[in-house]
């Protein structure tokens, strides 16, 4: 089980961040995103992804962070640039059911000491949705990335257009024109 908690998500300055934050991790192999601000349009975005690509991800936003974080029976991994190394944090969180914390603005201290492990992604600064994507990749089956979520839609690997499969139509008929 992994769940993604994003603190600090202001839904004016922060809707696309937030809304690539909740992606990722749905794409990398999370079961659900917390968001600590209160956003139906962020929910409803994100739900929308979800109904048409499948899978049983779910988005809870208004969470109360410091509850969620004391109430996780698995590890709480906080990503940042002042954490500890990945490499010599994977062995001890690889196979436990994660916590994933980003921030958005500046991350309250408190987080620092409730988290597990502080991880870093290198020590410079950058994004928490690269962050979160290289964390997640390095804890993923061989099969996340292609993982057959019963959505929909179905993308197939085209190596020039698109190739999108509609299920839900008569067969022959789904497939998308090549764009
Ligand atoms: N300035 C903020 C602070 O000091 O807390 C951080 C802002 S940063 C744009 C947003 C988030 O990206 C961070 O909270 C962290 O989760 C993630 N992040 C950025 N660089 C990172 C790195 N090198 N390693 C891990 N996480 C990183």
């Amino acid at each position: 089980m992994i769940v993604v908690l994003r603190l600090g998500h202001r839904p004016s300055r922060d809707k696309r961040v937030t809304t690539h934050v909740a992606l990722t991790a749905r794409a990398f192999g999370a079961q659900e995103v917390w968001v600590s601000t209160k956003d139906a349009a962020l929910e409803k975005t994100v739900e929308s992804i979800v109904t048409r690509f499948g899978g049983e991800f779910a988005i809870k936003t208004g969470m109360k962070w410091r509850e969620a974080i004391r109430s996780w029976k698995g590890k709480v991994v906080h990503l940042t640039m002042y954490g500890e190394r990945l490499d010599d944090v994977l062995p001890s969180i690889a196979k436990e059911d994660l916590l994933i914390v980003v921030g958005a603005e500046k991350v309250p201290r408190e987080v620092y000491e409730l988290a597990d492990v502080n991880v870093s992604v290198g020590n410079q600064p950058h994004s928490e949705i690269a962050a979160l994507a290289v964390l997640m990749d390095r804890i993923a089956d061989d099969d996340t990335l292609y993982m057959n979520l019963d959505g929909r839609l179905t993308v197939l690997p085209n190596p020039r257009g698109k190739t999108v499969i509609d299920n839900t139509k008569e067969k022959g008929q789904g497939r998308a024109r090549p764009r």
